[in-house]
């Protein structure tokens, strides 16, 4: 798999908190994440309101170009999700496989708070 944002192939990798970890995809060029639905199946019970501190986050231009999912055959386009609790991270959320990219500044900003609680909160709100 693929980066969608810079074509560099997507590597493994835990995020852990103290209840559990999940496996995450990481771009090693851009620091983007992608999370898979079985990932989000694993921690969408985990739900409860954090605070998400912005401190850098790629500019409006980046965020609004549309991405491919990297994880579908046809690699059809992703939809831009509003963060439910900051209206300045946009998530990019494919309406096929329904997994998420997230940008490294928009990562960092949730892994102010507890990472796994905060990525429960924003899959829970998708879901519905
Ligand atoms: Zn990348
Ligand atoms: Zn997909």
């Amino acid at each position: 798999m693929d980066c969608p944002r810079c074509v560099t192939p997507l590597k493994e990798e835990a995020l852990k908190d103290l209840t559990c970890s999940i496996q995450v995809d990481n771009c090693p060029s851009c620091g983007g994440t992608w999370f898979d639905k079985d990932e989000l199946e694993q921690i969408e019970n985990i739900v409860e309101l954090a605070i998400v501190e912005i401190r850098k986050i790629p500019n409006k231009k980046d965020q609004f170009d549309k991405l491919h999912c990297p994880s579908c055959n046809l690699h059809p386009k992703m939809s831009k999700v509003e963060h439910a609790r900051d209206k300045k991270v946009i998530i990019d959320h494919c309406p096929i496989c329904e997994g998420i990219w997230l940008d490294k500044g928009e990562l960092d900003a949730i892994q102010k708070d507890n990472v796994v609680k905060t990525i429960g909160k924003v899959f829970s709100l998708l879901i519905k």
